[in-house]
């Protein structure tokens, strides 16, 4: 018998119809020069300091007295010792509490294994789609939450045992304050709840109001799972490794449980990857790395500034590279998508993907480059000038 709860994810709640319609409207245009403002990939390059390691580390697999094997499921140890070293030591954590991934999407699902089938899940409306279709996935009960104006989750009057709170926020592009955040500590504490924290786009956060990571919030070690990925920061998208954080506060035995679970369902991530992750932790790669973050926010700053001028609504774009936005005629979402698509060759992502409450909104990306940014606002004016 199949995994009927496969089919629980809802058709909307996917990327694929926004890509078969750019497709089909490619076909019929060949001609049609498409700007992506949709893009959740990078568009910066692995830094050279990162390269260099990752170079060496295809060379240990020549040799055998280097070569790297099975045995490292849970992460190769200096990494480990890296992200404690340079991000967590100051909660206080230590090494047997980090662990290292492949990616935020597997961690961010895999994780619900640690807990019992049982437990109820409650995400975003909107959210990452992942955190409900992996859910669904894995057979779990799943829960919308309300979001306030802004589009962030309330915090609810009855128990949930987990849930999901992507900060800063993938799709919104603005992030939970440290005094948001506090509630969701205390009602967690209260309720014996779990918040699995999707941390992705920690390295855009540029605000003093919001937090680094939820373990600023004081309670949070003994509630918060925490989830980071080097995609977005190393332009790893492609390369895989991620890391999150099991802080053994939150139940007595609970890294040895998930340690025993990962080692019979994982066999670790990739060796090259892991060396190139370790290598972003020096001060050169760092450097690197921080000026794409900027470069990023540069260009969402200027889409943000330019849209506002055209009438959009919009929140995020200062401590993520999403902008959240509401066309200046409030149009639904994909109507939103299909009239940039014909009407000014520009892909979008419809906010409907992300649950029934993006019905109104579109997200933009920043990033792309500054160039297409650039060209895309220069059709919007086009567009929106004639029009308004
Ligand atoms: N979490 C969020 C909120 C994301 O936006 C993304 C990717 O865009 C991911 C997780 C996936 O991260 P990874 O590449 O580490 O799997």
């Amino acid at each position: 018998m199949l995994n009927k709860d496969i089919n629980l994810i809802e058709k909307e709640n996917c990327f694929s119809k926004s890509i078969e319609k750019r497709i089909a409207y490619q076909k019929k245009h060949p001609e049609a020069d498409l700007i992506s403002l949709g893009i959740g990939d990078v568009s910066l390059p692995v830094c050279k300091p990162v390269l260099k390691e990752m170079k060496k580390a295809i060379d240990d697999l020549a040799n055998m007295k280097k070569f790297p094997g099975y045995g490292n499921q849970l992460g190769i140890k200096e990494l480990r010792k890296a992200i404690l070293d340079n991000e967590y030591k100051k909660y206080g954590f230590s090494v047997n509490e980090i662990y290292v991934g492949e990616g935020t999407k597997t961690d961010s699902t895999s994780i619900l294994e640690l807990f019992d089938k049982n437990s109820t899940i409650l995400v975003s409306n909107p959210s990452y789609p992942i955190h409900e279709n992996g859910a669904h996935i894995l057979n779990r009960k799943v829960y919308k939450g309300k979001v306030d104006k802004e589009f962030k989750m309330v915090v609810p009057n009855k128990k949930y045992d987990l849930i999901y709170l992507c900060t800063p926020s993938n799709p919104i592009g603005n992030a939970y304050t440290k005094k948001e955040l506090k509630k969701w500590v205390d009602y967690a504490n209260k309720n014996h709840s779990v918040l699995l924290i999707d941390n992705v786009y920690k390295p855009f956060v540029r605000s003093k109001d919001i937090p680094d990571s939820i373990y600023e919030i004081k309670g949070a070690k003994k509630c918060a799972i925490e989830f980071r990925s080097f995609s977005k920061e190393c332009s790893f998208t492609g390369v895989r490794c991620s890391y999150y954080v099991i802080p053994k506060e939150i139940e007595k035995g609970i890294n040895k449980l998930w340690d025993e679970r990962t080692i019979n369902r994982f066999n670790g991530a990739s060796y090259i990857a892991q060396v190139g992750a370790l290598a972003s932790f020096k001060d050169e790669a760092k450097k690197e790395n921080k000026k794409h973050i900027d470069t990023y926010l540069r260009n969402a700053d200027y889409l943000r500034k330019e849209l506002i001028k055209l009438g959009f609504k919009v929140i995020g774009g200062i401590n993520a590279p999403y902008l959240w936005c509401e066309t200046p005629d409030r149009l639904e979402s994909w109507k939103a998508f299909d009239l940039f698509l014909k009407e000014m060759n520009i892909i979008v992502v419809p906010g409907s993907i992300f649950g029934t409450s993006g019905k109104y909104n579109i997200r933009i990306s920043s990033l792309g480059s500054m160039k297409d940014s650039k060209r895309a606002i220069k059709r919007m004016k086009e567009y929106y000038e004639k029009d308004y």
